[in-house]
């Protein structure tokens, strides 16, 4: 099928002009820059036309994207103008659903009649759901160790998911090759649509606010290329004025792309020995590691680390703001305490999903017994 651009490798440069997952070199492809115009329109699907790779099928969204931009308290102390970007809202509960919206109705208009993906959480929820409201079957690959409190999340919704033995990250190459013999549409991390239905977060801030910063928390680095992408056409197209500074943020149990970047080498290495409490955020091998580093270099933006402690911290200060996320989606605001920002500074945190779907991670808190009779006594 014919999409509106070709596609270009991020790594080598190599042009395609069918949409094909990834470059003979092995790195992700990307969609050659869209500009446009934006319009009067409900959905950031319709406002920002110009830009999407296809046509979304809004028959069949479920309402993703246009997220609330809230201002938060959280700034005062570091002297910045502080906006979180609530992706919580969105019909799984997490960002991912904008990617899955956008791919699917690639795969709709393509003609397949199964897609797929890889994953353990948010992403195998948000591609279950989305199958079934396109009328498409759903293969979701899962690794050996994924609980089964997490399973039901995604199985609630009526895809097949396949418990896989093996090398969780050798399973990203395979489940392409294995979809393109058997006509399955694998929608992966850093899908190409995918990361294009990203971009929806960057025209949304920008409708609002013009940052100095926006924090991201990274792991395969689809969101963070995805946003990079959105900004960078808004800036091309004449709608913004200056890019803002991007910075992708790691979990220090897992930080692959942090530590390459920081000992300034040319790949992303293996992660060994992950371990955090931000499992959303802990691919020890991000599929699109080398093509955040670039983007990192060539605009010389930032990594930073954040420790479990500090995550926890954060999401107890997000909590305490009324917005319970999960400790992937609380990083951005652990990140706060490491940088230095200037005074002023405007700076959106992009909270990436929601803390219902870890709650086992959650302190039991202290719950007060009381009788009818004293009640008044227990306030
Ligand atoms: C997927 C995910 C991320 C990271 O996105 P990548 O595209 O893998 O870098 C961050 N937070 C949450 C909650 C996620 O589900
Ligand atoms: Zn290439």
């Amino acid at each position: 099928m014919k999409v509106k651009r070709k596609l270009k490798c991020s790594i080598c440069g190599k042009t395609y002009d069918n949409p094909v997952q990834r470059c003979e070199c092995g790195e992700p492809l990307e969609f050659e820059p869209f500009e446009g115009e934006p319009y009067i329109g409900k959905s950031v699907w319709e406002r920002f036309w110009d830009f999407w790779p296809v046509e979304p099928a809004l028959d069949f969204s479920l309402g993703e994207g246009d997220t609330p931009l809230v201002k938060s308290r959280l700034g005062d102390e570091f002297g910045i103008k502080l906006y979180l970007k609530n992706e919580t809202v969105n019909p799984t509960w997490s960002f991912k659903d904008r990617g899955t919206f956008l791919a699917m109705s690639y795969a709709l208009k393509a003609g397949y009649k199964a897609v797929g993906t890889v994953s353990t959480g948010n992403m195998a929820a948000s591609v279950s759901a989305y199958a079934t409201r396109f009328g498409l079957k759903a293969k979701i690959l899962v690794s050996e160790s994924a609980s089964d409190e997490k399973l039901k999340a995604v199985s609630v919704y009526g895809g097949d998911v396949i418990r896989v033995r093996g090398d969780y990250g050798k399973l990203y190459f395979e489940s392409l090759k294995l979809g393109e013999r058997l006509g399955v549409y694998f929608i992966n991390s850093d899908n190409p649509f995918r990361i294009e239905g990203y971009k929806g977060i960057a025209f949304e801030i920008a409708e609002e606010v013009s940052p100095d910063y926006v924090l991201i928390p990274t792991s395969s680095g689809g969101l963070f290329r995805g946003i990079a992408k959105g900004f960078i056409e808004l800036h091309e197209s004449g709608l913004i004025e200056g890019l803002p500074r991007l910075i992708a943020v790691q979990a220090e149990g897992c930080s692959p792309i942090c530590r390459a970047f920081h000992e300034e080498k040319e790949k992303v290495e293996r992660f060994e020995n992950p371990k955090t409490i931000a499992k959303a955020i802990a691919n020890p091998y991000p599929p699109s590691g080398n093509a955040v580093l670039k983007l990192l270099r060539e605009f010389d933006w930032e990594c930073v680390a954040v420790s479990d402690d500090e995550i926890r911290k954060a999401q107890r200060k997000l909590a305490g703001e009324g917005l319970f996320v999960q400790p992937a989606s609380a990083t951005g605001i652990a990140a706060l305490e490491r940088l230095d920002l200037p005074e002023g500074a405007k700076v959106v945190s992009i909270l990436t999903g929601s803390g219902l779907k870890t709650l086992s991670d959650v302190p039991k808190e202290d719950i007060k017994e009381c009788s009818l009779e004293r009640l008044a006594e227990c306030f």
